[in-house]
């Protein structure tokens, strides 16, 4: 016998002992566990048709083909599954890899059942006049109708992704972030909706590490040094929670669960958070025998941490659309730590990590609680017949699925018919920047289906959008109160702070122009090399820069004005010129908090780096160093409403709120908000804000508002 001849033969008996050990043997132990033995011997059989079919295909990591089968259908046994299920999965890839077997012989050898799950996982064969997108989209159709002929394709199908996601790194690059994206395009959400969240997790997460792996390698890192530094923290919740179960007599087994990176990168991504604000990354799950113990062991919950109210969801009275059920609470934890609290009994669980597959799974199917997920996988099956009717082809149909698969999103169309996909109450505003970032800088209103309608409007599912522009308009600080997406909100902030800067650059123009004048220098004779000496000195780049540190408040104007003195001088001319406060100067001038000056009071300035200006009373209590303080005065035209705190003691009986707000808006103002402080005995204490013009203006709106006998007395705060 010949070497090569030899070594391939150590090869074959290698590869076939190590089946035995690592395959077979192993399926069989966890057959024999809850399979009748005529059932093994049956799936044995098809392990055997299949072994021989595949005899001397190699995977592209170079083991024999077998073990792809065997571990899908290791996969689905650690799911208890049927034998059918099982024997369809050991030769999902018989016909479409090996030749000269064809599906009538899976039928004639191991029923229709098996031939039918085989032929849905197959894939068609790519026609000559096909692109391979084309050729993609009309697999996943013929597998998604061969579902509503039997849905444990799919149980088959997510076993085979599952499998060959675990093995993606031996692929080409490009092909390998090809069908990490189609996995969570397709897969994931498809294992969702069937609510078989066991598969949906882990699919993500491979997912996401083909995809992205530098981020997906970040992220892992990160998570497991945090969790690393909250580990005692968690022990401790774990073990007080389930003391306090136990005094209560609730038999319930109490589980500390990680969060899926998948699922932590998207909610980053879609609130856009940096890990350490994504709170809740840890969760607790409590598990118990009956439907009242949940409601009683959320009780405990309640009384041993405090909840966030508002982040509770019951999921048993209602249902997920795919059975899911649960009840969900949001704990504080030691050190302010958010704690996810799932609460549900031993079938609900079971349903919630199997999902639909819990109707095949042995001696568990029979359970009421499983019913669910079935009939609702069979509903959203019957919709995903309707769009096969109602698509135009093969890839538009695959569109649609996907819309469905997404709950969470809305698909809305440009007046081109493009598709564009948003996260769910997303408004035109959204949509503009998805388009385009100039469009939504320029957006003033939108017109969907036709309609005008504001811009704060929530789009929905299939609606046609189209933006209205102008060329004078901008983006406006409040669209950030609605926008849902991250680009939107991101291009809002960036213009904003570009806004910001242009206006910084004018005030630190003005800052330091009278600085200089101040100094007895001439702005406007301003060149050459003192200019270049100065920003040497001062280490900055540009005078618009300079200008633009002073206006922000990075830099003080009178010292910065000093570097652009002749060497040869050194006394300085102090003629005091105030800097004018307009009103309009918008983002770098702001008016103290602490005193709410108007027009009128005699005021200061204050640099605050960063901030630009914030304009203070004199009589203000604010403290800060005498050069930090820049004098400045109300210009004669200044324009605007400005904001001030009013404090109001009356008799407290109803009506009195009413009485005040009338008086008010007839003096040209309105109550902008309204705070009670707690009053002794029948006296109220209000605090209110209103907006006026000027000194003027508010001494009118006091005046008047003080002569209301419920009114005992009014002041400015
Ligand atoms: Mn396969």
């Amino acid at each position: 016998m010949d070497v090569p001849v030899l070594s391939r033969l150590n090869t074959r008996i290698r590869t076939t002992l190590l089946t035995r050990e690592l395959g077979i043997d192993a399926l069989k132990g966890t057959l024999e566990t809850y399979l009748p033995r005529h059932e093994i011997y049956d799936v044995v059989r098809a392990y055997n048709f299949s072994f021989a079919a595949h005899e001397g295909q190699t995977r592209k990591t170079g083991e024999a083909y077998i073990f792809h089968p065997l571990a899908a259908a290791r996969i689905l046994a650690e799911m208890r599954l049927d034998y059918t299920t099982l024997m369809a999965v050991l030769l999902h890839d018989v016909v479409e890899d090996c030749d000269g077997i064809e599906l009538e012989d899976i039928g004639h050898e191991f029923g229709p059942e098996v031939a039918t799950i085989v032929d849905g996982v197959s894939k068609l064969n790519r026609a000559s006049d096909q692109t391979q997108n084309e050729a993609r989209a009309k697999s996943i159709r013929k597998l998604l109708l061969a579902m509503t002929q039997d849905l444990r394709v799919i149980l088959v199908k997510l076993a085979d992704r599952l499998h060959n996601m675990r093995t993606l790194g031996a692929m080409p690059d490009k092909k390998r972030r090809r069908i990490a994206q189609e996995t969570l395009d397709i897969y994931a959400p498809i294992a969702q909706r069937l609510g078989i969240y066991k598969f949906q997790r882990e699919l993500e997460d491979l997912g996401l590490a083909n995809l992205y792996p530098k981020r997906f390698e970040v992220l892992t890192k990160s998570v497991a040094s945090i969790s690393g530094k909250r580990k005692n923290m968690l022990r401790e919740v774990e073990r007080k929670l389930s003391e306090k179960l136990k005094e209560e007599g609730i038999s319930a087994t109490v589980v500390g669960r990680q969060k899926n990176i998948f699922s932590i990168y998207r909610k980053m991504k879609e609130k856009n958070l940096k890990l350490l604000q994504v709170m809740d990354l840890y969760g607790f799950r409590i598990i118990v025998d009956r439907v009242d113990d949940c409601y009683r062991a959320l009780g405990i919950a309640h009384h041993t941490y405090r909840p966030i109210s508002e982040e509770f969801d019951d999921f048993i009275a209602n249902a997920k659309m795919n059975g899911y059920q649960s009840l969900h609470t949001t704990l504080i934890g030691p050190a302010g730590v958010k704690i996810e609290v799932q609460i549900r009994t031993r079938d609900m669980h079971h349903v919630a990590e199997a999902g639909i597959a819990a109707h095949w799974q042995y001696k568990i199917g029979a359970t009421s609680a499983s019913k669910t997920p079935q009939i609702q996988a069979r509903e959203w099956l019957s919709n995903v017949m309707a769009m096969e009717e109602g698509a135009a082809n093969t890839e538009d149909f695959i569109e649609h699925v996907k819309v469905d698969l997404y709950p969470d999103e809305v698909y809305v169309f440009t007046p081109k018919g493009q598709i564009h996909r948003l996260p769910r109450g997303a408004t035109p505003i959204d949509f503009a920047y998805s388009v385009h970032t100039e469009l939504g800088n320029r957006c003033v209103a939108a017109r969907v289906d036709h309609n005008l309608v504001p811009v704060s409007e929530k789009l929905k599912n299939g609606q046609q959008v189209e933006i209205i522009t102008s060329s004078h308009s901008y983006p406006n600080a409040t669209w950030l109160n609605f926008v849902r997406s991250a680009k939107a909100r991101a291009s809002i902030r960036n213009y904003l702070k570009n806004l910001q800067d242009d206006e910084a650059k004018r005030l630190g123009r003005r800052l330091l122009e009278k600085s200089l004048r101040e100094i007895g220098v001439s702005p406007r004779r301003l060149r050459g090399s003192r200019v270049n000496d100065a920003l040497a000195e001062l280490n900055e780049p540009s005078m618009e820069e300079l200008y633009r540190n002073v206006g922000l408040g990075n830099r003080m104007a009178p010292l910065a004005a000093r570097h652009f003195l002749p060497t040869t001088r050194k006394s300085v001319a102090a003629t005091a010129m105030p800097l004018e406060v307009e009103g309009t100067e918008g983002l770098v001038v702001e008016y103290g908090r602490c005193c709410h000056p108007v027009p009128g009071d005699a005021i200061r300035g204050l640099v605050d780096a960063g901030r630009g200006i914030v304009i203070h009373r004199n009589r203000c209590k604010r403290k800060a160093g005498k050069d930090e303080w820049v004098e400045v005065t109300w210009a004669p035209d200044v324009s605007g409403d400005f904001l001030v705190e009013l404090r109001l003691k009356g008799e407290d009986r109803r009506g009195l709120l009413a009485q005040v707000a009338k008086e008010i808006a007839e003096s040209g103002s309105n109550i902008e908000s309204v705070r009670s402080i707690t009053g002794e005995g029948r006296v109220a204490d209000l605090r209110f804000s209103v907006l006026v013009r000027d000194k003027a203006h508010l001494t009118r709106l006091i005046r008047r508002t003080r002569r209301l006998e419920v009114v005992e007395d009014l002041t400015r705060h």
